[in-house]
């Protein structure tokens, strides 16, 4: 009943709202054409009412579902309080959170703050004063290495770190202080470190590529990373924006390799698809050199969004989120890997962390399959031209799982 109010009460039709967006809201997006009205669970709606399966889940922000009953109620108890006081008062949201999320992850300290990108920048900030403070790198020559492939946002800083063109080209002059090196080839990081390591403050790593399309490096590299690391007196910074938060089949990517990050760098699910929550968790020796007014964010750890990180934190642990997600990625990648079409060429990913890697056949690309998908209910997103990723939210049940996996398989089939 309530789906068909919220459905009937647009005023405007999807070919109207896209035609809306195109005409007055700025062109930094190519969406899927499918105009969102409702959602619950892994389920959306669109505007004329048809239903979908989301299997992108915002990029991993709605991991516990769309609207968790649990997280909206936290969200809608606390906007009846107070929704924000700024970080220059106390508020009675803010401490209580920062005892859950350091005990959660096992950290000293977290320090909020509202997108991933901004969380990226926060541990570069940590790095660069860690390494001018505690390591003794002369000011204007610390350096952070990074890898060929990330993802970290949108920033200036950030996008410096890209080797993307979409993302870096004519958006100059750029930042210096990065040293670029090769995805999943710990020699290289040994290489800079042993020439250069006295210059550097942290290595910034995604334990598993997302953006750059579910790019899983071999087993055994980032505890290789860590040590490499560790060797060189400098900070291992894992950006889990992602694929953190129980989305690969652990708690934390890292913990796959039994590695606990220098700097801890939480967003997107972190807020459980609700409202925007970050983070960067780090113990006290690096993150007790930024002193009072040296970084913040005027929404950082506002009270709803302490509220419903907390929430978003504990539906992960009640609803066993994190075996859920590693028993569904293995059927996904299962019966996906069964699928006899010339245009699938791979299937990779972890937990419900997932990408197929499409072959083009006769003119058709990543692109017209997940039009096709689209047309068959379920919702997903080229990631570069010839990988599909697929992550639906992780309370996604088995059965709604294998209906959907029917679907994609009907979808790819169609093409022959
Ligand atoms: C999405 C993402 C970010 C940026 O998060 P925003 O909230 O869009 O700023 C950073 N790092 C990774 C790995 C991401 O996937």
């Amino acid at each position: 009943m309530q789906k068909n109010k919220i459905i009937m009460a647009s005023k405007f039709n999807s070919e109207e709202l896209m035609a809306m967006e195109s005409r007055y809201g700025a062109h930094n997006y190519h969406p899927l054409p499918v105009v969102l009205a409702k959602g619950s669970g892994a389920k959306v709606w669109d505007v004329e009412g048809k239903e979908y399966y989301d299997f992108l889940s915002a990029y991993s922000a709605v991991n516990q579902g769309h609207c968790h009953p649990k997280i909206v109620e936290a969200m809608c108890e606390q906007a009846h309080r107070l929704t924000l006081s700024s970080r220059a008062f106390y508020n009675d949201c803010l401490g209580p959170w920062e005892k859950y999320v350091t005990e959660y992850f096992g950290y000293d300290k977290v320090l909020p703050m509202n997108s991933g990108a901004e969380a990226d920048e926060t541990a570069l900030k940590l790095a660069r004063r860690w390494g001018t403070v505690c390591k003794g790198i002369p000011n204007d020559e610390v350096q952070i290495v990074c890898c060929e492939g990330n993802f970290h946002g949108r920033t200036i800083t950030i996008i410096t770190m890209s080797n993307d063109p979409d993302s870096y080209a004519n958006y100059g002059p750029l930042t210096p202080g990065f040293i670029r090196i090769p995805y999943n080839d710990a020699d290289a990081l040994e290489k800079v470190l042993a020439e250069r390591g006295d210059k550097i403050a942290g290595f910034l790593v995604e334990p598993i590529q997302g953006e750059a399309g579910v790019y899983v490096p071999d087993d055994g590299y980032l505890k290789k990373c860590y040590d490499i690391c560790h060797k060189y007196n400098v900070l291992f910074m894992a950006d889990e924006v992602q694929c953190g938060i129980a989305r690969t089949g652990k708690m934390l990517a890292c913990d796959h390799e039994g590695v606990r990050p220098d700097i801890l760098i939480l967003g997107k699910a972190l807020g459980g698809g609700v409202v925007p929550v970050s983070a960067a968790l780090a113990d006290d020796h690096i993150m007790m050199n930024i002193k009072p007014g040296e970084h913040g964010s005027t929404f950082g750890g506002n009270p709803i969004a302490a509220k419903v990180s907390m929430a978003a934190l504990q539906v992960i642990k009640d609803e066993n989120l994190v075996e859920k997600a590693a028993y569904l990625g293995n059927i996904f990648r299962t019966e996906i890997g069964k699928i006899s079409s010339p245009m699938i060429e791979k299937v990779r990913g972890k937990g419900l962390l997932n990408a197929v890697i499409i072959r083009p056949k006769d003119g058709k690309e990543a692109w017209d399959v997940c039009l096709k998908m689209k047309e068959n209910g379920v919702l997903a997103k080229p990631t570069h031209q010839h990988i599909i990723r697929f992550a639906p939210p992780l309370v996604i049940t088995e059965d709604e799982l294998r209906d959907a996996i029917d679907r994609i398989k009907k979808s790819i089939k169609s093409f022959e």
